[in-house]
């Protein structure tokens, strides 16, 4: 029986798991927090995942909340008017083909450790560093890292040509609030941007203790939405939020009259910066490790895609790992694999870091379309599920010419 380590109980590590130990392999996780831990701690994600994603996990069986979570049944989007406080100058919204659902990694992550154990995985639980990857890269076939934003992954060197941002683009705060009024006639991430200030998303998920919202914001650094250092308390937090929703994207407050947190963990403030590392890891001894999803690939949260992604890669990983059948899993297997995830994460990468400098004229255009024609919309609604479908159009400003005069005048 081939035996695999992995490094990190998150989406990624996790599902690659359960999915190994289903053909039949020895699976070990090692993850320096346990279920109670986890459960008991601070939100760590907004989470929301896309149809494509959410495929990945019912196909393994892990799908435990697809009746409880609210549905997200589409995306919006809303720009203030510059030139009349209060009013909206872009103001859209679609239906997903799909829904999405966000389900709180408090309440899914400690389930799937259960689960991974119940079927037959080994989890231990330990603080993992050089001295211990070089343990499991001794007793295992395959060790891979998983460990998301964790320090460990810093051992994981910098791809230069790939990392575009030297620094953090936002400063990022979560705030799951129960009480909110719901958007109609249908559930929505409810996108404002606000030029210069930063962006505040809101959707329906599922956390600790029932339906709730998540409010993320997303301040550009320095600017008036990077306020949450003086922030001492969950309380304060939650004000802070609703001070900026009521500044900012003022016909949001109207649906925060009743809020209240979820529970005191129910907060988050932070940055980081958006990177991509080498997917080989090679140790003292020799013997090499292999990064996944977070680990190598991390992307700002302003386009929801980490879990997505995380999902996605665990899919092409196992994929690659069934198909090496009895061969060694070698240095340049490591690689290739990587690359066939970089194909679709590359695509994600690109059109998420489009999205944290100042848009090009014909992005303006492209979103002020999409206000006039419900297909426009409806593209850029449904390409979250997978953004390899905004190439060309979002990247290039002929491109994109070409495609809203193709549907305007077919509207027409
Ligand atoms: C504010 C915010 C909002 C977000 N919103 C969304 C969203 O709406 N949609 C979306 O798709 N994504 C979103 N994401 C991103 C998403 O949460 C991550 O991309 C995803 O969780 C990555 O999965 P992962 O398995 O790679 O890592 P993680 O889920 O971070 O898991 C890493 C695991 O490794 C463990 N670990 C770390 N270090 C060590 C160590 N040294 N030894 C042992 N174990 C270790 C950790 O405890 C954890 O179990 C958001 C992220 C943030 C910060």
């Amino acid at each position: 029986m081939r035996r695999i380590a992995i490094v990190g109980a998150g989406q990624a590590g996790l599902q690659l798991g359960i999915g190994l130990l289903a053909q039949g392999y020895h699976v070990t996780l090692t993850t320096n927090r346990t279920g109670e831990q986890v459960r008991s701690g601070k939100v760590m994600s907004s989470q929301c995942m896309f149809n494509n994603a959410l495929q990945t996990e019912r196909d393994l069986g892990l799908n435990f909340w697809e009746e409880q979570c609210p549905a997200v049944e589409g995306i919006g989007l809303s720009v203030p008017n510059p030139e009349r406080p209060g009013e909206k100058l872009i103001d859209w919204s679609a239906r997903l083909d799909r829904y999405a659902q966000a389900v709180d990694q408090r309440l899914k992550m400690p389930a799937w450790m259960d689960e991974f154990e119940r079927r037959g995985g080994e989890l231990i639980i330990q603080d993992v560093g050089l001295p211990e990857l070089e343990q499991l890269t001794q007793s295992h076939d395959l060790t891979l890292l998983a460990a998301g934003k964790g320090e460990v992954v810093n051992l994981f060197a910098r791809d230069t040509e790939r990392t575009v941002f030297q620094q953090p683009q936002r400063a990022l705060a979560l705030t799951y609030v129960k009480g909110m009024t719901p958007k109609s006639p249908y559930s929505r991430v409810a996108f404002n941007l606000i030029p210069g200030v930063g962006e505040y998303f809101v959707f329906p998920a599922l956390t600790l203790n029932g339906p709730c919202e998540i409010m993320v914001f997303e301040g550009v650094p320095g600017g008036p939405m990077d306020c949450w250092q003086d922030v001492t308390s969950p309380e304060q937090h939650l004000q802070r939020s609703l001070e900026i929703v009521q500044r900012y994207a003022p016909w949001e407050a109207e649906r925060c009259r009743n809020l209240e947190l979820t529970d005191a963990g129910g907060v988050l403030a932070g940055r980081f910066t958006p990177m991509v590392r080498k997917p080989v890891l090679r140790l003292p001894s020799g013997r090499t490790v292999f990064g996944m999803a977070d680990a190598l690939v991390v992307n700002d949260p302003i386009t929801g895609q980490g879990s997505n992604n995380a999902a996605k890669c665990s899919k092409v990983y196992l994929d690659a790992i069934l198909a090496q059948g009895s061969a060694a899993f070698t240095p340049e297997w490591m690689q290739q694999t990587f690359e066939r995830y970089w194909d679709y994460a590359g695509q994600v990468v690109k059109w998420t870091n489009s999205l944290l400098t100042p848009p090009p004229p014909h992005i303006l255009e492209l979103l002020g379309a999409a206000g006039q024609s419900q297909a426009i919309a409806a593209q850029i609604a449904n390409a979250f599920d997978d953004p390899r479908r905004f190439a060309p159009w979002w990247f290039d400003a002929a491109q994109c010419q070409d495609f809203i005069q193709g549907h305007m005048s077919r509207a027409a």
